[in-house]
């Protein structure tokens, strides 16, 4: 599933790509992959006209910011964006088609069929599903020591699912939480509350620089993730403990775990992220 910093590269390719662009008419062939509004015709015909002015993210999803519109849109586990000349053969699985007026087309294409769109007027599409319950975005300056442990700090569940729940903070999945975890040296079954004053300070800084490289490397490529202009991500070899199971911690030299927390498989070190201690019997 794309995180953060694979939303932010899709973001970016596709400002190059389409801002600028009138769409002529749109085309929808799995209607429900469009959420809002519920008919695919009134979400076509509501587009035609308009003009991409330029496009945002919050958290995981895109805004495509229009005219007088704003399309939301989710890639969940396999969405992809593509820009092709109308000639060009449109390719299985593609269930959504913008249709430019100067000939060119931007293309959704979902194979797994679980991305969404929403659309909007602007302003609205932060009051309502499925931007509402959003919480910090970590790129941003509102993302201080302070807040994300207002957010989080004192709470009895794990960190990683913490971490993982967008409504405290956005776009870590369950990538970049591993890969945050380690370099702030905490075990993901340390529950928020027994974290020290120290930890939150370098997981806070841990979160920020895991995503800004990986923004800086273009999103990892961990299955078949493709950027809109089909440039694969260059972040996979950067990972220091995702998908690095049995290999030598980069730290210390242990091999690294794989186990299971919160339902999601979870890598570990078993020397550099102590795991939680027994609680005691009463609170000091
Ligand atoms: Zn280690």
């Amino acid at each position: 599933m794309p995180e953060l910093p694979e939303v932010e590269t899709v973001r970016r390719t596709l400002i190059q790509l389409v801002a600028g662009k009138r769409i002529d008419r749109v085309t929808v062939s799995l209607p429900r992959i469009v959420q809002r509004p519920q008919e695919p015709e009134a979400f076509a015909a509501a587009l035609a006209g308009q003009t991409i002015r330029t496009v945002e993210r919050r958290g995981k999803f895109l805004r495509i910011v229009l005219d007088d519109l704003v399309l939301v849109s989710h890639l969940r586990m396999e969405g992809r964006y593509g820009v092709y000349g109308q000639d060009e053969p449109v390719e299985l699985h593609t269930h959504v088609i913008f249709h430019f007026d100067d000939g060119t087309e931007l293309r959704y294409k979902d194979v797994r069929q679980f991305g969404t769109m929403h659309l909007f007027a602007p302003g609205e599409e932060f009051e309502q599903k499925p931007l509402m319950k959003l919480g910090i975005e970590p790129l941003d300056e509102s993302f201080t020591l302070g807040a994300f442990k207002q957010a989080l700090a004192g709470r009895t569940t794990k960190i990683k699912p913490l971490l993982l729940n967008q409504e405290y903070v956005v776009g870590l999945g369950n990538i970049y939480v591993d890969e945050a975890l380690f370099t702030a040296g905490i075990h993901p079954e340390r529950t928020a509350d027994t974290l020290k004053s120290s930890e939150w300070q370098k997981l806070h800084e841990a979160v920020r620089s895991t995503l800004e490289r990986a923004v800086d490397a273009g999103g990892s490529s961990i299955k078949s993730y493709v950027n809109g202009q089909g440039e694969m991500g260059m972040f996979q070899h950067q990972l220091l403990i995702y998908g690095r199971k049995n290999e030598p911690c980069s730290r210390c030299g242990r091999a690294i775990e794989k186990s299971v927390v919160g339902g999601r498989g979870t890598h570990t070190c078993p020397s550099c992220q102590k795991p939680p201690r027994p609680k005691p019997a009463a609170r000091e």
